[in-house]
């Protein structure tokens, strides 16, 4: 019989991480395998349940079981088109975009599947306006200093994480990083130069950032003043996140480009950019294009989803909560003493723990709650959006003890 050693209190393990035998090793999983989803909660395979401040990484803002989600993919798959491709006019795909337009500074819409995706079509545009406006020479894309654009060739280049990048040189040319400094941005932002720059109003993979109004109201006099696109990628911090529909609209800058993704069709893929009238009139037909973009399902749940994101009373709801839940992580914060700051607005959220954030959060799996980082010592809290107020107290209370 083999003998049982038990370990000591402090050398106690939490939960491992997980791999499928068959599925790439892309990423580190959680063990338990995910069955169902209820309201704000998930349950596993043993029935144990997980109150999710994570939302799928900022994709399930109406949580899991939204009965009008059903109903929009139940009455889209009744006409039978999942997909017709960009060749034919749908329905769905128009209607969508004429909402964002009408919500928005846009004019046109391209719709395609994922962020990633949604940022290579926002600098392609961008390089095709300002060679229209400049020379060939205006091709530049400039991202800041702790930004997450994507992992593809472009979108990575504008990514500023060295891990990511190293391994895949050499990625797209002409995309730079530059400070988050107004200065530094009048000296790189050579008119002649430089097609476009790219921004997260609160940068999300980068420590929860929210960027200083006033340095987005400079850096957008700047690129105006220089005939410079200004690309707000609001993938992860738009559509409702910040109790805003729009990040910008809180902000008082309105870019001439945005890209949405993540929570845009309740948890199916779809990305969008949305583009000013003088960019979007130098588009012409074969410039771009994705066999998927905008079809008839996903834009039929992503007209469903827009409709609820935009609702008032959630947008108030998500302020008030928001702000109620800055409050008491800032409680949290100085009761425990392992948290260094604390950033975010609205139901985005990261706290600068002291220890590694991953342990943190392999804790909450033994404790039924699901958080995300952002870095090595940042945790990162995005709720669905539905959430309401018992939930997130219900939530602290097992943040405050995992993070105890
Ligand atoms: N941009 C931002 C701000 C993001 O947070 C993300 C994903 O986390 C992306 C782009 C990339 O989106 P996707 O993973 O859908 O390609």
């Amino acid at each position: 019989m083999t003998a049982i050693t038990l370990p000591l209190e402090d050398e106690v393990e939490t939960t491992a991480y997980s791999e499928s035998a068959a599925l790439l090793a892309t990423y580190k999983r959680a063990p338990m395998s995910l069955v169902r989803g209820e309201g704000v909660e998930l349950i596993d395979s043993d029935g144990k349940r997980y109150l999710d401040f994570a939302s799928g990484i900022a994709v399930n803002a109406l949580g899991y079981g939204d009965a009008g989600i059903a109903a929009a993919i139940s009455e889209s798959l009744n006409t039978g088109l999942i997909h017709t491709s960009n060749l034919y006019r749908t329905a769905p795909g128009e209607l969508l975009a004429a909402k964002l337009v009408e919500r928005s500074f846009a004019s046109k819409v391209f719709f395609c599947n994922s962020g990633a995706e949604a940022n290579e079509g926002a600098f392609k545009f961008a390089r095709r306006w300002a060679r229209k406006i400049g020379t060939d020479a205006k091709v530049e894309i400039i991202a800041l200093r702790g930004s997450f654009h994507g992992r593809l060739f472009a979108s990575l280049a504008a990514t500023d994480r060295p891990s990511y990048r190293a391994p895949f040189r050499p990625l797209a040319g002409a995309v730079s990083i530059c400070e988050r400094d107004i200065g530094e941005l009048d000296s790189a932002l050579d008119e002649e130069t430089v097609a476009a720059v790219i921004v997260e109003p609160i940068q999300g993979e980068g420590g929860v950032r929210v960027l200083d109004s006033d340095f987005l109201r400079r850096l957008r006099a700047l690129t105006e003043k220089r005939e410079i696109a200004l690309i707000f990628d609001e993938i992860q911090c738009g559509l409702g996140r910040t109790g805003y529909f729009f990040a910008y609209e809180n902000v008082g800058v309105v870019p001439d480009m945005l890209t949405l993704a993540k929570p845009l069709a309740g948890g199916l893929p779809m990305g969008a950019v949305l583009v000013s009238e003088e960019i979007g009139s130098t588009i012409q037909a074969g410039d771009h294009g994705t066999t998927f973009g905008g079809g008839p399902l996903v834009a039929a749940v992503a007209g469903y989803v827009v409709d609820r994101l935009s609702d008032p009373a959630l947008l108030e709801s998500v302020r008030e909560n928001g702000a109620w839940l800055g409050q008491q992580l800032e409680v949290l914060a100085r009761r425990s003493g392992k948290v260094r700051a604390i950033r975010g607005t609205g139901f985005i959220w990261g706290l600068d723990v002291v220890e590694s954030a991953n342990e943190v959060v392999k804790r909450g799996w033994d404790d039924g709650l699901l958080l995300l980082t952002a870095g090595e010592h940042t945790l990162r809290i995005l709720p669905p959006l539905v959430m309401e107020r018992d939930d997130l107290a219900r939530g602290l209370l097992i943040l405050e003890k995992i993070i105890g």
